[in-house]
């Protein structure tokens, strides 16, 4: 039988290095010679996952089909690879340790102590081994977050360091991502840091295999050859990730540098195929040629922090290059958005977008975006807060239903048009108990959703606890506010939109999760277009 091959990752120096986008590119390159590749974020954190996490804290928290709550860097791992990940993908310590104690309280360890080691680092090794094991994959790549030395990862680099003893050096590999800082006052790239990050990996055991290199300049041969002889590694396994202008360049760099291909001698894999990166590089050259050039408004309540919305960033990239356009995003503060300084916020946009979120902080800056998208007849896409606000709009100013809200803001509002479910009122705990993953939809055929999406059923990934309010529906499509999508099994409404209008959409789900490089995603190729439609039409006028 075909060994798994396992690839490591871990990181030195200094965080925020891009490991998710090394392993991305790496995986990206073995798919496109052919090999069944997945890639798995072990986070060294205590949550048990990030759902319970504030974006400030850790960004976006991607949902995946089966309704994990995982890292951001999945959402790089699918829109790379196009391949759906799931629970097992991501595993933090919060969940190796609810795991080992909830063995302990069956019993399982039969009156063993139980320790760190091997306890602990039998569960991480399980862990990553589930996925080579389930045997979809030829190569498992395991990114362990965090930065060699850091105490929490510990665990985490020892079970790395058994799993290498295990497998044998053909079937596992080590690539450590560091920093070469350029000293201005010297002139220099030093590569100290990256001799001392090595040095630490080795008083864990761990050799490092192949180096990747994160630099703003060049490195020389002869600082490669240095690298190479203080780290303890072959020259040719000394790989430079310079910084890119756009995360979808790498690939290509990494193809350039041959880090596929190291990696694939280091694992005894030699009659590899010609890598075939023909809709990758397609993607790139209509990313890099825009004809055209749309200015979209992000209005959201963590805008400070870019992460906060990667995937929907993402799929702008996605769905500008399938369009051809340059998709320039203006993040706008909803609580900066009222009714005096709306228009002038928002009048040089010719799309309109109200993002994710939760609590009530700033949402009247939200539904008054979307008032002005509505009557002003800009493109609006509103992402499930974003649909909620919408329908609170429709509500409060076509309706006029004074005060309608979700009972999420206002539990004691007069017109809950977003509220709880029955099965949603008795849940006491946060993590994990929204409504989350793949929901089967209906689209209503001649809507904007059926002919953007080409067919009826879809599926979309959710991550919310409250909903449309059936209650109001007859009332809110008499007056033009269509639900053109419906959970088959529980009627629930999930998209609305607007009859009168260019394109006006609410979706109670994401649909950025499920954008990737090879799929752009239908809601944000047919927002872009129309956004651009939306500006000819502006112009023409003017003229
Ligand atoms: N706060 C809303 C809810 O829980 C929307 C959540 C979201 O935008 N992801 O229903």
């Amino acid at each position: 039988m075909k060994h798994t091959k396992y690839i490591f990752v871990t990181g030195g120096v200094s965080s925020s290095l891009g490991k998710g986008i090394i392993a991305a590119s790496l995986a990206k390159l073995l798919q496109a010679r052919g090999y069944k590749v997945t890639i798995q974020k072990l986070d060294p954190y205590i949550n048990v996952d990030p759902g319970t996490l504030n974006p400030y804290e850790h960004g976006e928290c991607y949902v995946t089909e089966d309704g994990a709550e995982t890292d951001l860097d999945l959402g790089h791992y699918e829109r790379f690879l196009n391949v759906p990940t799931s629970q097992a993908n991501n595993v933090t310590t919060g969940r190796i340790y609810q795991s080992v104690i909830e063995k302990e309280r069956r019993g399982e360890f039969l009156g063993k102590t139980v320790q760190v080691v091997p306890h602990i680092t039998n569960e991480i090794k399980e862990r990553v081994q589930i996925l080579g094991k389930s045997g979809d994959y030829d190569m498992v790549i395991t990114e362990i977050g965090g930065t060699v030395g850091d105490i929490e990862s510990l665990p985490y680099i020892e079970a790395v360091r058994q799993l290498k003893w295990e497998l044998g050096d053909d079937n596992a590999l080590v690539i450590h991502l560091t920093l070469i800082p350029y000293l201005k006052a010297a002139g220099e790239l030093k590569t100290k840091p990256t001799q001392h990050s090595v040095k630490t990996l080795m008083e864990s055991g761990i050799k490092a295999d192949i180096l990747v290199c994160r630099t703003e300049y060049d490195l020389s041969q002869d600082l490669r050859k240095k690298l190479a002889l203080f780290c303890n590694v072959q020259q040719e396994a000394v790989i430079q990730s310079i910084d890119a202008s756009t995360i979808y360049d790498v690939p290509n760099l990494m193809l350039e540098e041959g880090l596929d291909i190291i990696t694939l001698k280091k694992l005894n894999l030699t009659h590899y195929k010609k890598p075939n990166l023909t809709t990758w590089n397609e993607f790139l050259n209509r990313h890099k040629n825009p004809k055209g050039k749309v200015t979209i408004g992000l209005i959201g309540k963590y805008v400070e922090l870019q992460d906060s919305y990667k995937s929907i960033l993402e799929a702008f990239i996605h769905a500008g290059a399938q369009n051809e356009v340059k998709v320039k995003v203006v993040s706008i503060h909803s609580e900066h958005i009222n009714e005096n300084s709306v228009k002038e916020k928002l009048k040089k946009l010719d799309g309109i977008l109200v993002a994710p979120g939760f609590g009530e902080r700033g949402i009247e800056g939200k539904i008054e975006a979307v008032r002005y998208a509505r009557e002003n007849k800009i493109p609006f896409l509103g992402i499930c807060l974003g649909m909620q606000m919408a329908v609170i709009e429709y509500a409060r100013n076509v309706l006029h239903l004074k005060g309608a809200n979700s009972t999420e803001m206002n539990p004691k509002t007069p017109y809950p048009v977003i509220d709880l479910m029955e099965d949603q009122k008795n849940i006491i705990n946060k993590g994990g108990t929204m409504r989350l993953g793949a929901w089967q939809c209906q689209l209503k055929e001649n809507s904007v959703v059926f002919n953007a999406y080409g067919e009826k059923n879809i599926s979309e990934r959710h991550r919310h606890r409250y909903e449309y309010n059936n209650e109001y529906r007859n009332k809110l499509e008499e007056n033009g506010l269509i639900a053109s999508g419906i959970n088959p099994e529980t009627k629930l409404v999930e998209i609305v939109e607007v009859q009168d209008h260019p394109w006006f959409v609410g979706v109670q789900y994401h649909p950025e999760y499920k954008s990737t490089v090879a799929k752009p995603h239908p809601l944000f190729v047919e927002f872009i277009k129309a956004s651009y439609l939306q500006k000819q039409s502006k112009t023409r006028k003017n003229n």
